[in-house]
């Protein structure tokens, strides 16, 4: 039986939360096995039309340094990462209407022809976008709803709505796009009845992806004083998200890592099976700054082959 509102809100105060941990990774076995899929992820704009408040690239911060890829470095970037062995990459920006459709369709078309799955995750664009880009060869979109409260929503969104967010995520699910969404924990202003509601979104949408990692305020933005999200908190959702999708992908995400590192070890045994490496080259990788966080020098072969033991260490299959 899964959940209802009342049960997850009732779930994600428990005091003890180890039996839901044990029951998130016995679903996570039984349906989806123990390979955990590593995905590349090439970060290849930060310039931003919008003005998100939580995050570094918002446009009303002026202190960034704004870089946006060519398309030949991102073809080089990705041939880099097929060649060590990755096979999904997620191609992740600001929303930056410079990359019009056809031009990151061009790309698409040229990475998906090297028998490489490519994830786009470049924000709210119109529909026909999605339905050009599918025809291109990409079959995964990630577009995080963020928060399911309407009013929390249009206070850190001064630029948009949930509904034409969530109106994107049907669209992209309709489109048959493997269809990614997720949100933040720890949102000044979010409770748990809010994180329950950001759960049922998930189920409701009937996402086959969803990225759930803690907030992390970031010093160039509005909530630059605020406190950052419970690690522990988020790999709770990510349980509870196990228990409502069974078949989801999850990863267990950078900002979960960035706060906590034996977290992220741990989400791995509460459901996720996920997880992204940067590929970015470095002389960008600490542009794109959505957060503060440490970042070492990329190496595409050495970081996965890293990661490749790491996964192996706790017992998992890499792919
Ligand atoms: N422009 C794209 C990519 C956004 S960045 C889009 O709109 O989808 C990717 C994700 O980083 C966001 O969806 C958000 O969930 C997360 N993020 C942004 N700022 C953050 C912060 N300060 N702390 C933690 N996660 C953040």
């Amino acid at each position: 039986m899964t959940p209802d509102r009342d049960e997850l809100i009732r779930l994600l105060a428990l005091e003890d939360f180890t039996p839901v941990y044990a029951r998130a990774d016995a679903v996570r076995r039984e349906s989806v096995g123990d390979t955990v899929h590593i995905r590349a992820i090439l970060e290849f704009s930060n310039y931003c039309r919008r003005q998100c408040r939580y995050c570094g690239l918002n446009r009303n911060n002026r202190t960034a340094h704004r870089f946006r890829m060519t398309p030949e470095e991102m073809l080089a970037t990705a041939r880099a990462a097929h060649q060590a062995g990755y096979r999904t990459l997620v191609m992740q920006s600001g929303e930056d209407p410079w990359y019009t459709k056809e031009l990151l369709g061009e790309v698409v078309k040229e990475i998906t022809s090297w028998d490489m799955v490519v994830t786009l995750s470049v924000g709210e664009r119109p529909h026909g976008d999605f339905a050009y880009w599918k025809q291109c060869g990409a079959t995964r979109y990630l577009l995080k709803h963020e928060t399911a409260d309407p009013v929390l929503y249009d206070a850190l969104h001064p630029c948009g709505t949930l509904e034409a967010r969530v109106g994107c995520l049907r669209a992209l699910k309709a489109l048959g796009y493997e269809t990614g969404s997720g949100f933040m924990i720890g949102l000044p202003g979010q409770t748990l009845s809010t994180i329950a509601d950001d759960l049922l979104l998930l189920k409701d949408i009937g996402c086959d992806m969803a990225g759930i990692g803690p907030f992390i305020p970031h010093p160039a933005t509005p909530l630059a004083h605020q406190s950052a999200g419970d690690p522990a908190l988020a790999t709770r959702a990510v349980a509870l998200a196990r228990l409502l999708l069974p078949a989801a992908h999850l990863p267990a995400t950078t900002s979960l890592g960035v706060l906590d590192d034996a977290e992220k070890q741990h989400v791995f045994s509460c459901g996720a099976n996920v997880i992204m490496k940067k590929v970015t080259p470095d002389a960008y990788k600490t542009l794109y700054e959505i957060y503060p966080a440490q970042l070492g020098h990329t190496d595409i072969p050495a970081e996965r082959r890293a990661l490749e033991q790491q996964i192996r260490a706790l017992g998992r299959n890499p792919l």
